[in-house]
């Protein structure tokens, strides 16, 4: 039977009532308990005993009643926080559903927070009194003044007395005068307050067509997603910023996802001057601290603006109107390892479930996302001129196969040519090769070993500033020997093909005047690090770039006006069903750093085969034909988005086990069957061994409209996982390694 129903509403429980709560513990069903004193309301987030511990968890409905009742106990308390609203449970059950994620690892991602139970601490703060000082001083003039300035408002000790540039003392002599007040203030206080009503900068007539469209869109408070696809530089973040400030004009919140941390402070201070404050800021590298804040004020509506990563999409949102992703298309939006999901996807999901707008953001979309919007299922708007006087960079190829380049050298002499032109105008020029470390292969001359991972079926790559071998699989490294470890001679070790870091060796020593800046991931010990070079060298810190795919990303550098792609050849090889659209997309975005200011730029691009399709469809800079015949190419197929599939990896130390589990899947495959869906494997996945577990794939293929996750959750249902093998599925899966 149902708890009974308090007379003030559905979903209240009294002191006492059975309630289902499910918590994160890695079962497959809630569990009965009893309200605690005080009752507790659907959603509540509270936290239960369970065998000898404490867990944390939600009030998800009345309790099933399916335990012997004089079992069952007592909710321990009921945590200080927003109840889950109806909306953010129906998400996590779509998403749970959808992803095949079991529903605890669903529940923790939209608990990841520290500390949720405790208490808000307090601190003190400080703000003008009613008194005056005995005798002004020109520092506790300073102090005043300072406190002045910013109306009411208060600060903590710290920040008045840097403000005022004088010592805390001076601070607490005001506090003895009554010309200071000071007060408890719990620790996790609301952001300062977004001006939606300031104007932002005068559009020009395309950028403002587009930001009334959404403005209006917003004004609907329904579901909707627009894609809105503009050339880089076209002033799509101006126009998304409009939908940003119609949002908290309607008094609902809005959130910016950004596919690279390293994105996030410009945008920042472009926030910053279009609303006067700045929004909270979601991410890996905050402190526990500022979690817990976010987590708290975005659920009572004391953060109306947050920027993050993708994680960001489960913080309990009270009022969510808008979700931006913008570069949709970026490939990290979907989470490769835990709960496998995209972002992009999730996002529409939510937005779907809580009435909120979504905007898709790039110049270089998804197929997923070009062909729901020609199947009308997204609306679009396009911007397709730069802003100002910015002119798209000329794109041309460099055919590599009329260049002379000596053994052991990457960049051509009309590279070269270009590079210093450049240089003598006192311009940027990029060098993108999309690969970390020195070299990605080395070898024995004397034996030809070959530096392999111990722990995976992987290459050791060599990373000669760190002196290093690295495993780009699972991140093990080893010092860099002498000698070969196989024959035992020295000096015969030899690096084969081109890493970033030969790379930038070879421009030192063809431009040894050049201040040469190296961005990779791996070369930055944190993200503040990386942000910090990203801003020196758009302020011209720098004369040459070099760097990985991490430089495609959204960063203006004014004085970029040359690119050079060292391989353009390289995304194409391989077997991957998008090899073709991320090489297009990588291209374009990484041409599209060059001339964002007044000068123009230029795109070299080295390649052999300058007559491959995806390469002259590049240069001809043909979008809608180029995504015309990759569409009509998988829909031939029946590959997404025309069909649908799942990865399914199973992992284990013992090789035949894995292998073995394969086989039997794959011949018990009748409920596949039964929706016409077919089962392709098992095969030793391309990189067979990670960590030391060795992996098989086996890969699902449907049609479109078919019923896929169901049949996925009747197929598996029977497994029974023996010792240390793991089955994991990925729906719509975008890596196949
Ligand atoms: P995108 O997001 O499409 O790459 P941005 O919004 O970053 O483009 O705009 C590119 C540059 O042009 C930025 O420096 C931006 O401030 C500037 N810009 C774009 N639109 C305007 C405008 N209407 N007025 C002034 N500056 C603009
Ligand atoms: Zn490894």
């Amino acid at each position: 039977m149902a708890g009974k129903r308090d007379h003030s509403g559905a979903g209240m429980f009294d002191e006492g009532d059975l309630v289902a709560v499910r918590s994160t513990q890695p079962l497959d069903r809630t569990l009965d308990y009893r309200a605690p004193q005080g009752g507790c309301v659907l959603g509540d987030f509270v936290e239960v005993p369970l065998g000898p511990r404490k867990v944390p968890g939600v009030i998800w409905g009345p309790g099933l009643g399916d335990f012997d009742r004089s079992k069952i106990r007592s909710v321990i308390r009921v945590l200080d926080v927003a109840p889950m609203r109806d909306e953010m449970r129906a998400f996590l059950t779509k998403a749970a559903d959808y992803t095949l994620t079991p529903m605890p690892a669903m529940l923790r991602l939209a608990m990841r927070a520290p500390g949720l139970g405790d208490p808000p601490s307090m601190r003190k703060i400080y703000r003008r009194g009613t008194g005056e000082p005995e005798r002004m001083t020109e520092a506790r003039r300073r102090v005043l003044d300072a406190l002045e300035s910013y109306g009411g408002l208060a600060f903590t000790l710290k920040e008045l007395a840097e403000m005022a540039g004088v010592t805390a003392s001076v601070v607490k002599g005001l506090v003895k005068h009554g010309a200071v007040r000071e007060e408890d203030s719990p620790r996790d206080l609301p952001f300062p307050v977004m001006d939606p009503a300031r104007p932002g900068k005068p559009l020009t007539e395309d950028q403002a067509t587009a930001a009334a469209v959404l403005r209006e869109h917003l004004r609907s408070r329904k579901y909707g997603t627009t894609l809105l696809k503009g050339v880089t530089g076209s002033g799509k973040t101006e126009v998304y910023l409009e939908a940003v400030a119609e949002c908290l004009t309607l008094g609902r919140q809005a959130l910016v996802l950004l596919p690279e941390i390293a994105l996030t402070a410009e945008f920042l201070t472009r926030v910053e001057a279009r609303f006067g404050a700045k929004p909270a800021e979601w991410h890996s590298g905050a402190t526990m601290t500022e979690r817990r804040r976010i987590w708290r004020m975005v659920g009572q509506g004391g953060a109306q603006l947050v920027v993050g990563a993708r994680s960001a999409l489960f913080l309990p949102f009270r009022d969510l109107g808008l979700i931006i992703v913008d570069e949709e298309h970026d490939t990290s939006y979907k989470q490769e390892d835990g709960v496998l999901y995209n972002a992009r996807d999730m996002a529409v999901l939510r937005a779907a479930m809580a009435g909120a707008r979504v905007v898709l953001a790039s110049a270089t979309p998804s197929l997923e996302s070009w062909a729901n919007a020609e199947a009308g299922k997204y609306d679009r708007l396009d911007l397709t001129a730069r802003f100002g006087d910015a002119v798209l960079p000329e794109m041309r190829a460099i055919d590599m196969r009329a260049e002379k380049l000596d053994p052991g050298t990457w960049i051509s002499p009309t590279l070269r040519g270009a590079v210093r032109a450049r240089m003598e105008a006192g311009e940027q020029a990029l060098l993108f090769l999309n690969r970390r470390g020195y070299a990605p292969v080395t070898i024995c001359r004397a034996c030809g070993y070959q530096f392999a991972c111990d722990h995976c079926d992987a290459r050791m790559v060599e990373h000669r500033f760190q002196k290093r071998l690295m495993c780009h699989q699972c991140g093990e490294t080893k010092p860099m020997p002498e000698a070969c470890p196989s024959c035992g001679v020295e000096g015969k070790l030899s690096p084969v093909g081109p890493g970033i870091e030969r790379l930038a060796e070879e421009t030192a020593a063809l431009f040894p005047e050049a201040r040469i800046a190296v961005l990779s991931s791996d070369l930055f010990a944190s993200a503040r690090a990386l942000k910090e070079k990203i801003v020196e060298i758009g302020a011209g810190g720098a004369d040459i770039i070099i760097g990985t795919q991490l430089v495609a990303k959204g960063h203006n550098f004014p004085k970029l006006t040359l690119v050079g792609v060292i391989d353009a050849d390289l995304g194409l090889q391989g077997s991957d069903l998008r090899a073709a659209e991320r090489t297009f997309q990588l291209m374009r975005q990484v041409a599209g750093r060059a001339g964002r200011a007044e000068r123009p730029g230029l795109a070299l691009l080295q390649t052999f085969q300058p007559e491959h399709p995806v390469i002259r469809a590049i240069l001809a800079g043909d979008e809608e034909g180029f995504w015309r015949a990759e569409a009509a190419e998988r829909q031939a197929a029946g590959v997404p988005p025309y069909g649908r599939m799942a990865g399914i990896i199973l992992s284990g130390t013992d090789a035949a086990a894995v292998f073995d589990l394969g086989t039997v899947l794959a011949r018990n495959d009748g409920a596949l069957r039964a929706i016409g869906a077919q089962v392709f494997g098992p095969a030793a996945a391309p990189i067979a061994r990670i960590r030391g577990r060795h992996r098989v794939r086996l890969l699902v293929k449907a049609a479109k409209g078919a019923p896929l996750q169901g049949a996925l959750a009747r197929w598996l249902a029977p497994l029974r996982l023996k010792g240390d093998l793991r089955l994991s599925v990925d729906i719509d899966p975008q890596s196949f390694l």
